[in-house]
């Protein structure tokens, strides 16, 4: 291998290049080229195939015709941070001060990016779940950070408690939590949560929650950590409306914390993006305070879908493990006789004209073998394309 360019150095030490010193390929566009090549349905990536509530839609052809098109303030519309607030009151029962406590980024992508390299000094630890989204391993090595991880296991893919406390020390400056979890589906009990307070107080850490899924859970109970005894004082939370409305191209997503820590994030933020997303800032505010009932019947759908996916994937052979919440099922091919997932799913288009993601894409290398022979498969998708899907999946069963 040749001597680095200067520009390939920090890129590669955040490993976000290659050996080749081409950035590094991921399976989640090898998957996506796989299916539009083969013509197989594309359960790899996560979102929906459906336009979201039609008042949200309106409302940014209105804002645009309005001449709503220029840089907006640099927290965020006020209209939008009202809404916000107005939304964790609503759902929470948490009072936010709008002006102090709310900063609007181009998505939670942004807040997530935003809040790391604010917080985050060269070797400080960074503690997450495994698997973790994609982002969360990238941003942290751009910071210089040492990312530790505190595994989850099927079938529930709940934390180990002596895990957790083992991951977190005085070393540690954030801990991540995504709850609902992508791509596991799994919700975080009260114990697990109650316990990361508890260690974030005694280590002195800052904790970073990722909710872009709060809205759409199942059966169990979301409960933000920031509404938990001793949570709210030094928790960041992170929400998006792409997942909630559909519209993960509009790429708005907010944070909520105490205010010198927001102050602390837009000093990074003002310089990443500055702002973004004027004509759809309005839109969302208009859809998070859309009725309950909106609310309800978006879970509602989307339950109906998993058990559709879930349960066509139990009937082709997989064991499934059923999610709590979110737009991901995770199923193990194993019991198909296939113990290597990548390898699977790159022959899955053939077999059965489907695209899923191997769960590998979302944990670090010394851990891939545990997760191995597991699947991650979309369910965010027009209840006739699922239908398709579990008629072809039914192929690998004989
Ligand atoms: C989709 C997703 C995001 C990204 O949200 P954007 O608002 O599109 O930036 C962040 N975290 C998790 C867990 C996700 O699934």
């Amino acid at each position: 291998m040749t001597a680095d360019a200067p520009w390939q150095r920090a890129a590669r030490g955040a490993g976000l290049l290659g050996a080749d010193g081409s950035i590094a390929a991921t399976i989640f566009a090898e998957m996506s080229a796989l299916a539009t090549r083969t013509g197989a349905i594309n359960l790899g990536q996560g979102f929906p195939d459906e336009d979201g509530p039609v008042e949200v839609l309106e409302a940014a052809r209105d804002a645009i015709s309005a001449g709503i098109n220029q840089y907006p303030p640099g927290r965020g519309m006020p209209v939008l941070r009202e809404a916000i607030a107005a939304h964790q009151s609503r759902f929470r029962g948490i009072t936010l001060d709008p002006e102090s406590e709310v900063l609007v980024t181009a998505g939670a992508t942004e807040a997530l990016a935003a809040t790391i390299l604010a917080l985050v000094e060269a070797g400080d630890e960074v503690v997450t779940f495994e698997p973790f989204y994609d982002s969360y391993g990238a941003i942290i090595g751009l910071a210089n950070g040492i990312h530790r991880t505190v595994p989850l296991r099927a079938p529930d893919f709940q934390p180990d408690l002596d895990d957790l406390r083992a991951a977190i020390t005085d070393r540690t400056r954030l801990i991540i939590v995504n709850t609902p979890h992508n791509p596991t589906g799994s919700v975080f009990g009260p114990e697990v949560l109650q316990l990361i307070i508890e260690l974030a107080q005694r280590h002195d850490a800052i904790i970073v929650t990722d909710e872009v899924y709060e809205h759409l859970v199942f059966e169990a109970q979301h409960v933000p950590i920031a509404t938990l005894p001793g949570g709210r004082e030094r928790t960041i939370t992170i929400s998006s409306g792409g997942k909630t409305f559909s519209t993960t191209g509009w790429k708005i997503g907010w944070l909520t914390a105490p205010a010198e820590l927001v102050t602390a994030v837009l000093a990074v933020k003002q310089f990443l993006t500055y702002v973004n997303g004027a004509p759809f800032q309005p839109a969302i505010a208009v859809g998070l305070g859309l009725p309950d009932s909106f609310f309800t019947s978006a879970a509602d759908t989307l339950r109906a879908k998993r058990d559709l996916l879930s349960s066509g994937l139990t009937d082709a052979g997989f064991t499934v493990s059923l999610p709590q919440a979110g737009y991901f099922v995770v199923a193990d091919a194993a019991p198909l006789g296939h113990p290597d997932a990548v390898e699977f799913c790159r022959s899955l288009p053939a077999l059965a004209g489907v695209v899923g993601v191997p769960i590998t894409a979302f944990v670090h290398e010394d851990r891939r073998h545990e997760y191995a022979s597991l699947v991650r498969f979309a369910y965010c998708k027009r209840t006739s394309v699922l239908e398709d899907a579990v008629a072809r999946l039914a192929r690998l069963n004989g």
